[in-house]
């Protein structure tokens, strides 16, 4: 298969709509349509083959939304497995067009032409699985039993599908070959296309007698119970790819994998932001006044800071190091801590009479930012 960019082979950007895709192809595919060529020299034909099988490339695999998604996120690497991107097996017997060859030919020897390949192989189906984790663990790296059923190889067969000590025989079907012509609509009209022959599973061949345990298909059902290490920083919503703990494939093809979504509990104190982590510690009047001790949590226990005299409510302390590490490695993050001061309520009148008798000793000293306050409010309504 091409590794040339998908979405620089169509000539659209990767956040290009179900129909720009569609329409983009349509005009290629036109363009380098092997009928405009055929007085053409063998040189531009064979460019122009190139460049169309290119296109239908790319467009077999952005036009499925499973198969975008999964290019998306891993490039050609996704579809390395058996060329099951282009969903017709690889193109290796593509030959050149005969003289009035028209386009039902074309097509009939891009899927028939695979055949030399032999059979298609399909991974197993990829799977899901969200763990939940606190914010401690995620700090400090954890591990989690993950339980989940899949299919699995089949322990009587190991994935033959015969009954054990039988042989198998070539697949009456599909006559070996493991494929099968079926016609596939495209906005072109109706074309022969090769799949997969679903008696063999793209085999080619069936046992002789099947398997008493997996009836044939190779797999049954499985239990999987396994220990996963989460490294530490790792933050809500990431996944890990698990590669191979998916489902086994019916036709001989690797393992599917397993991602791993991770799901970080929401902290009774601590909010993150990237690597920091934030708390409100509320103290009291007085504490902000007087200054002091106070008593804050980090991530691994409760530590005692001192704050200053006159430490207003909303003041952040930077705590280095006490927040979360990077999967990555590199610098820890910091605790910012944000002071809230708290008003005292339901006082008694003896206290009401301390505190207007602190106020009189005020005597509007001491008031800086009501001052600034009342000046820039001034400069406003002048
Ligand atoms: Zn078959
Ligand atoms: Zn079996």
């Amino acid at each position: 298969m091409s590794k040339k960019d998908f979405y620089e082979t169509l000539g659209i950007s990767k956040d290009a709509s179900e129909s720009e895709i569609k329409k983009a192809y349509r005009k290629k595919a036109m363009k380098y349509h092997p009928d405009k060529y055929s007085s053409a020299t063998a040189k531009e034909k064979e460019d122009a083959e190139h460049k169309f099988k290119e296109i239908n490339d790319a467009y077999q695999v952005l036009s499925d939304g499973e198969k975008k998604s999964k290019y998306d996120r891993f490039g050609h690497d996704a579809f390395s497995q058996g060329g099951s991107a282009s969903g017709a097996g690889g193109f290796g017997g593509f030959g050149g067009f005969g003289g009035s060859g028209g386009f039902e030919d074309i097509f009939g020897s891009f899927f028939g032409g695979g055949g030399s390949n032999g059979p298609r192989v399909e991974p197993g189906a990829d799977l899901r699985y969200t763990v939940e984790i606190t914010l401690e663990e995620a700090a400090k790296g954890t591990e989690k039993e993950v339980k989940y059923f899949r299919k699995g190889e089949c322990h009587t067969c190991h994935g033959s599908g015969a009954k054990p000590g039988t042989s198998t025989k070539k697949c009456p079907k599909c006559n070996g070959n493991g494929r099968v012509k079926e016609i596939q609509r495209t906005m072109f009209g109706n074309f022969e296309n090769v799949v997969e022959c679903d008696r063999c599973h793209g085999k080619g061949e069936i046992p002789i007698e099947t398997c008493p345990t997996c009836h044939g298909t190779g797999v049954e059902k499985e239990k999987v119970e396994k220990n996963i290490k989460i490294p530490a920083g790792i933050d809500d919503g990431q996944k890990l790819r698990l590669s191979g703990m998916g489902e086994a494939s019916e036709n001989g093809g690797p393992n599917g994998d397993l991602y791993l979504f991770i799901r970080v509990k929401e902290h009774a104190v601590f909010e993150r932001h990237g690597s920091d982590i934030v708390c409100e510690v509320p103290i009291s009047y007085t504490k902000a006044v007087l200054g002091g001790d106070i008593q804050i949590p980090t991530l691994d226990e409760a530590i005692k800071i001192k704050i200053p005299e006159g430490t207003q409510t909303g003041k952040i302390f930077r705590l280095r190091g006490k927040g979360m590490p990077s999967t990555r490695g590199g610098r820890v993050g910091d605790e910012l801590v944000k002071v809230v001061v708290e008003t005292p309520t339901k006082l008694n009148s003896e206290q009401k009479k301390l505190l207007k008798a602190f106020e009189d000793s005020l005597k509007d000293k001491n008031t800086g930012m009501k001052e600034g306050f009342f000046k820039k409010l001034k400069d406003l309504f002048k």
